[in-house]
């Protein structure tokens, strides 16, 4: 028999507290979401991740409303369209209001870049020639994003702030050009990327880090890896609970996502990591090669 830890909770450097295993919902449909959601919340889930670009908003709200859970208990994060970043304020209205809520927990910038609000298209514009509808950094920039985000937090309609799919490059830029320190840092974290560089520079700052796709996103690819496999028989779990324990071990929250509610519930269950067991998951891309999953193509250049 394993033996499960119980999910730990961390502190923002608000002072909130955030459980430790978060609910991921990207590519949930409607239908899905809501069951999804409704499953992970009776699995003992407090923490779930959503975002507008992801459309399932207001069913993530009902599901949330329709579980009973005091508000209160639960911690819920959206974000900030590309499309959106220079209404943010308008963005977090209409989220707020999508999901039924008086306030977010954790709102971030989905992604350092920016587009079009006007172009061809309200979420992805493209350019007659089909290159993304960018607007140049040297015109609006994610400083510029993250400057009126600051402002959000005067509005009550979200309790932190934070970005997701830095560089530590940009993080360290936005440190030392804007006034409040990022509560979070959302960005593609598992054995095959551990970018434990960032990780570092983050807790050195006071800055959570959350590690979405910590299964390889679409399929799960990573729990075919052998060593990750064999980490699972030693302590009798599946692979996914090593990944997503191995995220624990490392002081980062998981955001695993599944539509499945056994998968959920497995999800939610972790194992303490001998430190031993921890580094060798760690070191997994030194053999394996590195691989990032979540790469979609802006036109310009987000990732090192
Ligand atoms: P993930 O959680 O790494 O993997 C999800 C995939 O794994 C799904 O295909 C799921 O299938 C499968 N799965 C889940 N649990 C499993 C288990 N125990 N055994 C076997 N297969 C399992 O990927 P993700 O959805 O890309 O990332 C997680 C969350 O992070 C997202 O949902 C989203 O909330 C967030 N995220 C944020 C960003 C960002 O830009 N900030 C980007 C990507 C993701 P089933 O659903 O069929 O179970």
């Amino acid at each position: 028999m394993a033996t499960y830890i119980e999910v730990p909770s961390f502190k923002l450097n608000t002072g909130a507290s955030i459980q430790g295993v978060g609910f991921g919902t990207w590519r949930s449909t409607e239908e899905e979401a809501y069951s999804a959601v409704i499953d992970a919340i009776k699995a003992g889930y407090r923490h779930i991740d959503t975002a507008y670009i992801y459309g399932n908003e207001h069913i993530v709200g009902k599901a949330i409303k329709d579980s009973g859970v005091p508000r209160e208990e639960l911690f819920v994060t959206t974000k900030l369209w590309v499309t959106g970043v220079q209404k943010a304020q308008e963005c977090l209205e209409r989220s707020v209001k999508a999901l039924g809520l008086e306030y977010v927990d954790l709102y971030l910038m989905h992604w350092p870049v920016a587009m079009n609000a006007n172009g061809n298209d309200p979420n992805l514009p493209s350019k007659p020639d089909g290159s993304r509808d960018i607007i140049p950094e040297s015109e609006w920039s994610y400083i510029d994003t993250y400057k009126s985000m600051e402002k959000l937090l005067d509005t009550g309609l979200t309790k932190a702030i934070g970005v997701s799919n830095f560089t530590k490059e940009k993080m360290e830029k936005l440190l030392k050009e804007t006034t409040v320190v990022p509560a979070a840092l959302q960005i593609e974290l598992h054995p095959l990327l551990p970018q434990q560089e960032l990780v570092d520079f983050c807790h050195e700052n006071k800055i959570l880090v959350e590690a979405y796709s910590p299964l390889g996103s679409i399929g799960a690819p990573l729990l075919k890896t052998e060593e990750l496999i064999k980490l699972g028989e030693k302590y009798k779990v599946s692979t996914a609970c090593i990944c997503i324990s191995w995220s624990v071990w490392r002081g980062v929250i998981p955001l695993p996502k599944s539509t499945k509610a056994a998968r959920i519930a497995e999800n939610f269950k972790i194992v303490k990591l001998s430190d031993e067991d921890g580094k060798t998951v760690s070191e997994l891309y030194k053999t394996h090669g590195v691989q990032r999953f979540v790469a979609p193509d802006w036109g310009v250049k987000i990732f090192d």
